[in-house]
């Protein structure tokens, strides 16, 4: 009995170690107490990217470790968002995408993730619209001459995009179905390297976001033929809405939200969205946003409850829409 009592003790005693262990090493490595990797969908240089990086550093200062940004590319955005669906729920792998995560249910066949399932949401983070580019030595100066150019020339005419569910490809696909051709689509990993070859005179048109392109648009180096959304921007003012030039109710702009894989802790997630919040409130960030005309969403959507509402809403939207296009990716 003795003996019994005295091995009892020795595993209590174990125990009760093992838990101080355990406790002191939880109270000196509180979250997060190692690099945090910042997943990106789409090709660097692109603007998914661009407000990835933007917003690693003061989010970085804020969790007091280093935030850093890998690009996973391909597939419009669901290869990246697979990775993060099946990450270990800890929040050190956190991923930034924009409304891909909305239209992939309904574009992919087989996808190997769902959106309202297999994340934590930690809110959403900017709004971009988009802009209708051509290369700078395309014949049509506007969009007049682009409608009658391109449907006399539609099957030379070459159309770049970021991939199946990217904004670019939507935006282009609204934009064909709109002037009723079907131009010849040129895919890439991301409109960052879509935008290089467009500079370069190797595709004729991209629909981008104006994260990048704003001072190539002032320069002169690309042509533009109209904005996306139903207002003309501040930062690009004499540049007409495509709807204000026939298109009515053309309207694109691109939301972006912040994700972590489902079962993340919530004490985690709080210190993620107060980092995210910091950032978008980092004076350096709102300047250089406002800059590309990017528009920080109101506080009450950088939350994980105004990220999934939001997220489901477009799930609702977009599904139907894209089913009855039938247009799907393998
Ligand atoms: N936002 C782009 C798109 O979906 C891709 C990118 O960020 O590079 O078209």
């Amino acid at each position: 009995m003795k003996v019994r009592v005295s091995i009892l003790a020795g595993i209590g005693a174990l125990l009760a170690s093992s838990f101080l262990i355990n406790g002191t090493a939880l109270a000196a490595d509180p979250y997060p107490n190692k690099p945090i990797t910042l997943v990106v969908p789409f090709a660097a240089g692109g603007p998914t990217d661009a407000v990835a990086r933007l917003i690693a550093i003061p989010m970085g200062k804020s969790l007091g470790q280093t935030v850093i940004v890998e690009n996973t590319v391909g597939a419009g955005g669901t290869i990246a968002a697979t990775r993060v669906a099946r990450s270990a729920p800890d929040g050190y792998m956190v991923f930034i995408h924009h409304m891909g995560m909305a239209t992939a249910p309904a574009l992919y066949k087989k996808l190997q993730f769902d959106p309202m399932k297999d994340f934590e949401y930690i809110g959403q983070v900017v709004d971009v619209p988009m802009v209708l580019l051509g290369r700078k030595n395309f014949p049509p100066n506007n969009f007049k001459e682009l409608e009658a150019y391109i449907k006399v020339n539609k099957e030379k005419v070459t159309l770049a995009n970021a991939g199946p569910g990217a904004v670019s490809q939507l935006c282009g696909l609204l934009f064909m179905s709109r002037e009723g051709v079907e131009l010849t689509t040129v895919p890439y990993k991301g409109t960052g390297p879509a935008l290089t070859d467009l500079l370069g005179g190797q595709v004729d048109l991209l629909c981008d976001q104006t994260t990048q392109t704003v001072p190539y648009i002032r320069d002169g180096l690309v042509k533009t033929y109209g904005v996306t959304t139903p207002k003309r921007l501040s930062a690009l003012p004499n540049i007409p809405t495509l709807d204000e030039q026939g298109l009515k109710g053309f309207d694109v702009k691109v939301w972006h939200g912040m994700y972590v894989s489902k079962g993340t802790p919530p004490a985690v997630l709080a210190k993620i969205n107060k980092a995210l919040n910091a950032a978008l409130n980092d004076p350096e960030v709102k300047t250089r946003l406002a800059e590309s005309n990017i528009e920080i969403v109101p506080a009450s959507k950088a939350t994980p409850a105004g990220l999934k509402d939001h997220l489901e809403a477009e799930i609702n939207k977009w599904g139907p829409v894209i089913r009855k296009a039938g247009a799907y990716a393998d």
